[in-house]
């Protein structure tokens, strides 16, 4: 049987394994997929090991997307610009080719939760790690003016550099109201690993009030408590990430399987209803 997994930590919480097989069945195919515990020393062997061992495909999760640019012999150009890959794809030989689909599922997830398709608006990221280096371009080509903060100002500056058009907010305006403009009609994104810890972020609540949408890429059977500080204003929508774990799920199939489509929709339903049970 084909063998998949994917590398975190944590990884206990990642639903990949059940969303693969959900996938899998969609197409009459059998399939392994593991999750695989890695340690920051180990990681690089860990991927290693699993691919000369004959493993078909992997996802990278946090903290490890950004050192997973660094290992692989082949990057696509969308993962080179993002300098973070969340796919690895073996090519033979000891060959491996790395891309991300973090930001083409971000992007289909915000269009399945707005109205209008249009993201010609400001999209505030919170965090700069390899989620948030995943989805910037992406969002910029979608017509977003994208403005980042995170709490390590240094992890902000290369990303400035990387991304033209990219602004930077200071971490510490999160807790004090926006300036006039900024978060009117805005996206305001949690691409932090903080509601991993059940740690909610020091934001006033007029950044919530002003967006349309607010969003934690995190997912689970609650609102994360960043979530839950958007729905303690009373404005605007909130929504998890299952439906871009979902939707990247779905682009990373694709690529390890001659470009079968499975369909998102369904599998993001059965997932939510059993989060929910
Ligand atoms: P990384 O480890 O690469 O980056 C973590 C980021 O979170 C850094 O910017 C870090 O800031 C910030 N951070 C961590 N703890 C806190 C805190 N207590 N307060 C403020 N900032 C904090 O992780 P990833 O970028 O890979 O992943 C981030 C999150 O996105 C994870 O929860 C992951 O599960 C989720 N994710 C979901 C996806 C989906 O499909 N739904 C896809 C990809 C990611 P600093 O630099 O200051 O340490």
């Amino acid at each position: 049987m084909t063998q998949f997994t994917v590398f975190g930590n944590p990884i206990a919480h990642s639903l990949s394994p059940q969303i693969h097989q959900q996938f899998a069945a969609q197409f009459n195919l059998q399939l392994d997929y593991t999750r695989s515990l890695t340690s920051k020393q180990g990681f690089a062997a860990a991927v290693a090991g699993f691919f000369r061992r004959g493993g078909a495909g992997a996802n990278v999760t946090v903290p490890f997307k950004e050192k997973a640019a660094g290992l692989v012999t082949h990057l696509t150009a969308r993962a080179a610009k993002a300098g973070a890959v969340n796919t690895l794809i073996p090519l033979g030989y000891g060959q491996l080719a790395g891309d991300t689909t973090d930001g083409e599922g971000l992007l289909r997830d915000l269009q399945r939760q707005l109205a209008e398709a249009a993201l010609a608006r400001t999209v505030i990221i919170i965090g700069a790690g390899g989620a948030a280096r995943g989805v910037i371009e992406p969002l910029q080509q979608a017509g977003a003016e994208v403005v980042i903060t995170n709490r390590s100002a240094a992890r902000v500056a290369p990303l400035l550099e990387r991304f033209s058009g990219l602004q930077a907010l200071d971490y510490s305006a999160l807790a004090q109201a926006p300036r006039a403009g900024l978060a009117t009609d805005a996206i305001l994104i949690n691409a932090t690993s903080a509601s991993l810890t059940a740690e909610g972020l020091p934001v006033h609540p007029d950044w919530f009030a002003g967006s349309v949408l607010t969003y934690d890429m995190m997912y689970g059977r609650e609102p994360s408590a960043f979530l839950q500080q958007a729905q303690r204003t009373g404005a605007g929508k909130t929504a998890d990430g299952l439906g871009m774990l979902v939707e990247q799920a779905a682009l990373a199939f694709a690529l390890w399987h001659e470009g079968k489509v499975p369909d998102t929709d369904h599998v993001v339903s059965v997932l939510r209803a059993s989060l929910s049970r």
